[in-house]
């Protein structure tokens, strides 16, 4: 039975059964991580022959559009609120209002979201609201501070509060979910999906069935000819420019500065914070360091592969890297995924230089002496299978459940 059913006194929304017999699942995908993300959970669904839509809120426009067509995704729904100078107030209520049409338009069974961001949680609450069971995928992670990262650490918390189901990427976010009260049997232990999404790029690309951009691609082969290292930094978070970011552009650019033997690649959001603190630094001029706008999924994990020094703010990079196996420097002062620092390949560096030079060394020496192995504690590659699996099998109990809504949306 559906535990939501009781919920039906606030539902007062009139509203048609749907045409089809069977509601679909319907996955929110707001942003460039959740595409990346969720992908391999569409394709599972599918393959699983689970009817299932897309619902894009475009939160991201431009690099959700990149990773749809890496990822062969064609959204069913697209809710375009994306606006300039867009902020958390209207983000949140243009998420809650358009899911809330969308959700009393398709009736899913199921709507699934992922991660941390203002688009999963208005629209799990919009799912809330209208009594739908909400399934949460990349499930407890956690900081001790619910303003870091802001807002993320509240978005998670309260797709917490709502979720039904909680599909947990590793061990601590399963003790994270229990300590916050969340009851056992409704948590699930899957792997992250980003090692699903990750592995199937990498060897799309070793196939050579994806190709790489000329730019990075030449830029790369050059460097290794020449017998020269690979550099990836990437840093992006807001709070990574309000706080004291010049001084760890200076120590990058010390560093390129004294070893001429990497070539860097930094991919930004060219937005005037960003482009003001790189301009000051001087990073522009700097021959060995190759600024461009963000790159698609195929070029990042092209250079994940490749590189040496792994230097970011980035959640997502943190998991591919010590999935890879390589070194990550967070340039952060508290990260959610504390397994890669446990295991040894994640050092936290925050915003101190000297902290930073000493990573560096680190990761340099780290590279010649260990090669590269591939290590499972974000997942084993098979996390989206699992949660279909879990999908599957409560589906019929999930169709039952949003039959039985309907109903009672129309009796209100
Ligand atoms: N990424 C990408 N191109 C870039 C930078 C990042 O495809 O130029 C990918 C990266 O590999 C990771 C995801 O985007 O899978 C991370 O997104 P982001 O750093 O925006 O968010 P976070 O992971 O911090 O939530």
């Amino acid at each position: 039975s559906n535990p939501f059913v009781k919920l039906h006194p606030y539902i007062n929304e009139k509203s048609s059964m749907p045409e089809l017999n069977e509601s679909p699942v319907l996955l929110i995908i707001g942003t460039r991580p959740e595409g990346i993300k969720m992908a391999p959970v569409y394709h599972a669904l599918k393959r699983a022959g689970i009817p299932t839509l897309i619902c894009s809120t475009m939160q991201h426009t431009q690099l959700l559009d990149e990773v749809f067509e890496l990822f062969d995704i064609v959204p069913d729904i697209s809710l375009n609120i994306m606006r300039q100078g867009q902020d958390l107030f209207y983000l949140t209520q243009a998420v809650l209002q358009k899911t809330k049409e969308v959700f009393l338009a398709k009736h899913p069974c199921l709507v699934v979201v992922q991660g941390d961001t203002t688009s999963s949680m208005a629209a799990s609450l919009a799912a809330f609201y209208l009594g739908i069971p909400v399934a949460h995928v990349e499930a407890g992670l956690r900081t001790d501070d619910i303003s870091i990262p802001f807002p993320e650490e509240m978005n998670r918390r309260m797709v917490s509060m709502v979720a039904a189901y909680h599909f947990a990427p590793t061990p601590a976010a399963v003790a994270n979910l229990l300590v916050h009260g969340v009851r056992r049997e409704k948590i699930f232990c899957t792997g992250n999906t980003i090692v699903d999404a990750l592995h199937s790029v990498k060897e799309k690309i070793q196939t050579k069935e994806l190709t790489i951009r000329a730019d990075i691609k030449e830029r790369v082969m050059h460097a290794q000819m020449d017998g020269k290292e690979i550099g990836l930094f990437t840093v992006h978070r807001r709070e990574s420019f309000n706080g004291p970011i010049d001084a760890t552009l200076q120590a990058i650019k010390q560093w390129i500065l004294e070893h001429p033997d990497t070539m860097w690649f930094y991919p930004f959001h060219p937005n005037p914070s960003v482009i003001d603190a790189v301009r000051n630094a001087g990073l522009f001029s700097l021959s060995n360091l190759y600024i461009c706008e963000p790159v698609s999924y195929k070029e990042l994990v092209y250079l994940l592969d490749r590189a040496t020094y792994i230097l970011t703010d980035s959640g997502g990079i943190q998991e591919e890297a010590v999935s890879l196996g390589k070194p990550v420097l967070v340039l952060r002062e508290k990260t959610e995924r504390m397994e890669g620092v446990l295991v040894g390949l994640a050092r936290i560096i925050g915003s101190d230089p000297q902290a930073l030079r000493d990573g560096l060394e680190w990761a340099a020496s780290y590279q010649k002496n260990l090669k590269s192995e591939v290590t499972h504690v974000y997942g084993d590659g098979h996390a989206s299978e699992k949660i279909v699996a879990f999908i599957q099998a409560h589906y019929d109990e999930l169709q039952q459940g949003i039959k039985k809504i309907v109903v009672l949306r129309q009796e209100v």
